[in-house]
């Protein structure tokens, strides 16, 4: 076996940077490295860190699949990962090879116990070899139909238990969990047949961004918004996750999954949660986990008549996304011509308990809109009496920038210029680029780091995860009885008109990203 540099952050030239804490030292074990997701997002995280100094000096990635590669072939694509997808930070040729000098890789099945065992004698090496005190975190990011065997297996192989009361074993389950209610029970029931729920982390991508974090950061760190932030003052909330790319190389994926699967039950319900919260009695896991699950479980359940009032899917047709004509959802290559799935979806929620009492939630997801942009927007109610009527005076809003540009921006009437008392709109913006430079590291980055030092904050726990699951599980059972045909959108822009007739029944409208 090659063996590894243990003194990966001192052969960097970039300097630790102090507001990053490192983790313990550990084994990182990925199954499914031969993939998409390791290759985009595993791997460069884990060089932020390495480079930021954030992973312990003293780490070993043992990559798993079933794909044949050598240690050397895998460190190559390691590097070639790192060069294409790194976001954060500097890459040199040094740095670089140091740092994929620290991964080896396991082929074998999943149906294999010795590849378990070949396992399990490797990572037993490299303890030995490099001092990794026994702990272990192994990453699920083969496709989810796999999971249950890389679970069964890694049981059968011992590996679940730590090796001593010092040391620690967790586990990383990917989105999607499940693919309805009950597929999520199973798969918690699964999982916690072989790990206890502390090991477990189940992971959301977004939850990494800073300004999700920065949604608590700003209702619980300041005094001025959360006097507002309730039924009294917010007239309603709306919530866009839109990108503007398509399907593109996904669509077997896709179209058994369709956008209320991949989006709504997992980010939208998050963002859904983190606003609506009260505020916890301390910043830990479980005092903001139990508060986002009394938000998931307040959620007014749907009947069939309301998921046909309050939820548009929609199917993006042929169109133009700047200036460029580009196919429409059937048209591209792996889906049903037929297809019903849906590529777009808004819904009115409603959060039963006294803050959120009739302030309508209204939350959209779509590919091929006009561009890629997350926000939260909280609106507020009008001021009681205008003074300035005919104005067009609108209400104030607030609202949090989550991609591609992190930040902050409240909107309110200023007097224009001059004699008259003419108003008009203004905005005060804070962005973080503007504030703190580029970003400092990607959500899986941070994400990472917080399972490796045992963090479990901003990951969903079972009880979280099935409440989301039983909140969109009348959704998917009303589509299935009813049947439908989705209603089309042309490409480039933001959903069928049965989605502004969602807010303008209520007389109000999308504020346009
Ligand atoms: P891939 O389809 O690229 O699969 C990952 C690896 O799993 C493959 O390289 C393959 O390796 C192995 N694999 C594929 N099919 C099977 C199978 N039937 N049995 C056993 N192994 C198989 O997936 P991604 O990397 O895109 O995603 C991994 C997980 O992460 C999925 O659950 C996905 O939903 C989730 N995810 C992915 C994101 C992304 O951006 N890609 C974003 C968010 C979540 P080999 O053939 O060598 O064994």
């Amino acid at each position: 076996m090659a063996s590894i540099s243990s003194d990966f952050a001192d052969k960097l030239d970039l300097e630790p940077r102090s507001s990053v804490a490192a983790a313990d030292p550990c084994a990182i074990v990925i199954f499914g490295a031969s993939g998409d997701l390791t290759r985009r997002k595993l791997i460069p995280a884990l060089f932020e860190l390495a480079a930021c100094g954030s992973l312990a000096r003293r780490f070993a990635i043992i990559g798993f699949a079933r794909s044949e590669m050598s240690d050397a072939a895998f460190r190559d694509s390691a590097a070639e990962a790192v060069r294409r997808n790194a976001e954060s930070c500097q890459v040199s040729n040094e740095s670089l090879r140091t740092f994929a000098q620290s991964f080896v890789y396991v082929a074998g099945d999943y149906d294999q116990p010795d590849a378990f065992e070949k396992l399990s004698r490797r990572l037993e090496e490299l303890d030995q070899e490099r001092h990794l005190e026994g702990n272990r975190l192994y990453y699920l990011a083969t496709p989810p139909a796999v999971y249950p065997k890389v679970i069964a297996q890694i049981q059968r192989a011992g590996l679940v238990r730590p090796a001593n009361g010092n040391s620690w074993v967790r586990i990383v389950v990917e989105k999607p969990f499940g693919r309805d209610l009950a597929s999520a029970r199973k798969l918690n029931a699964t999982i916690l047949k072989a790990f206890d729920e502390t090991q477990v982390y189940r992971i959301d991508h977004f939850l990494g961004k800073d300004t999700v974090q920065n949604l608590l950061a700003l209702r619980f760190g300041n005094g001025i918004f959360e006097p507002l932030w309730n039924r009294n003052y917010v007239d309603h909330v709306q919530i866009t996750t839109a990108e503007s790319l398509g399907v593109e190389q996904r669509a077997a994926f896709y179209e058994t999954t369709g956008a209320l699967r991949d989006m709504v039950q997992s980010h939208l319900l998050q963002l859904t949660s983190l606003v609506a919260i009260e505020p916890p009695s301390n910043f830990d896991a479980t005092a903001v986990r139990n508060e986002k699950l009394k938000v998931l479980q307040a959620l007014r359940p749907y009947t069939p008549d309301s998921v046909a009032a309050d939820v548009v899917p929609g199917q993006y047709a042929p169109g133009q996304i700047d200036g460029e004509e580009v196919a429409g959802y059937r048209q591209e290559p792996g889906v049903r011509a037929d297809s019903q799935t849906e590529t777009f979806v808004a819904a009115k929620l409603l959060i039963d308990n006294w803050r959120w009492a009739d302030v309508p939630f209204y939350i959209r997801t779509g590919k091929r809109m006009p561009r890629r942009v997350t926000e939260i927007v909280i609106n507020f109610r009008r001021a009681p009496h205008l003074l300035f009527r005919g104005q067009g005076i609108d209400t104030n809003t607030l609202v949090l920038n989550i991609q591609p540009e992190e930040g902050i921006s409240i909107s309110f009437h200023a007097k224009l210029p001059g004699q008259f008392m003419r108003l008009t709109r203004v905005a005060m913006d804070f962005s973080y680029r503007a504030a703190f430079g580029a970003s400092e590291r990607s959500a899986y980055a941070t994400l990472l780091n917080d399972c490796m030092r045992g963090d479990a904050t901003l990951f969903d726990r079972a009880d979280g995860v099935e409440a989301a699951w039983a909140f969109v599980q009348p959704i998917l059972t009303a589509w299935e009885q009813q049947g439908r045909s989705v209603p089309t959108y042309p490409a480039g822009s933001w959903g069928p008109h049965e989605a502004d007739e969602l807010l303008s029944g209520d007389g109000r409208h999308w504020r346009r990203p």
